[in-house]
């Protein structure tokens, strides 16, 4: 099976309404998608995020595609950013609605954007920000408020890597957290040319028995299922036959590709 969980729409930083991207993707033949807007920061109003104001529009929008295409099974979830002082905000968040997946991810290490411009990375201790993101990442990981976590090593999105890292520390939080990984195609689509995270990171990854979902990251329809042959080929490639699905917060496993 094929499961596309991560994607936008116009609300955020995305184009396009939920019904467009269920269009593409029952034309590419996946089974499911699940929609992951970015959730509300909180106590701060960005142009990326949805805004407590229109978060019911968005759920409306997933339930009108579940209405327009009935043969597509549409799951209702949210990309939330982690913020290690926000916890009850995220808590309070995942109780709104009947959420059947919440992605977490580590876009800011503290006011710092990790992905929004290659020139923040210019003349950065590469070992210390890579180590940070981890730090809070495994901070994700351990707090158990995501059912998976995006992106995984998207601080190589502009090519900034140290010559070497242990990503072992993190993938044990997420072993003891409980949740799954992402396995994003976006990765293909940036500066780094690669996806989601490294092969060597999810070798690591199905030695300890790591669940994993998939995710184009889409902002436009057309990217819905992007390049899912060459993640299902990496998958498998690292001893991966499953796939991670969620209904209502509970996971299942289903046969990968
Ligand atoms: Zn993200
Ligand atoms: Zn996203």
């Amino acid at each position: 099976m094929l499961l596309d969980y991560h994607m936008h729409t116009r609300l955020t930083d995305g184009t396009k309404e939920p019904v467009d991207y269920a269009r593409v993707a029952t034309e590419r033949g996946l089974n499911e998608i699940c929609f992951t807007d970015h959730a509300p920061l909180g106590n701060r109003d960005t142009e990326w995020t949805l805004t407590l104001a229109n978060l019911e529009t968005y759920v409306g929008w997933v339930y009108e595609a579940q209405r327009q295409f009935p043969n597509l099974t549409i799951k209702l979830g949210l990309e939330v950013d982690f913020f290690s002082d926000r916890l009850d905000w995220i808590h309070e968040l995942s109780g709104l609605y009947p959420w059947d997946y919440i992605l977490g991810s580590v876009h800011f290490i503290g006011d710092w954007p990790v992905d929004r411009h290659a020139d923040d990375w210019k003349d950065q201790n590469l070992d210390e920000r890579w180590q940070k993101y981890f730090d809070l990442w495994q901070q994700a990981a351990h707090s158990k408020l995501f059912d998976s976590l995006a992106h995984p090593d998207l601080p190589k999105k502009f090519c900034f890597r140290p010559k070497v890292f242990d990503y072992r520390p993190a993938l044990r939080a997420v072993q003891k957290g409980g949740c799954a990984i992402e396995v994003s195609t976006a990765g293909l689509r940036k500066p780094c040319r690669e996806i989601y995270p490294a092969e060597e990171f999810l070798r690591l990854a199905r030695q300890m028995e790591i669940p994993i979902t998939f995710g184009s990251d889409a902002h436009i329809p057309e990217d819905t299922g992007a390049d899912f042959d060459k993640a299902v080929a990496l998958a498998r490639r690292c001893g991966y036959d499953k796939l991670a699905r969620f209904t209502q917060r509970r996971r299942d496993l289903v046969p990968l590709g």
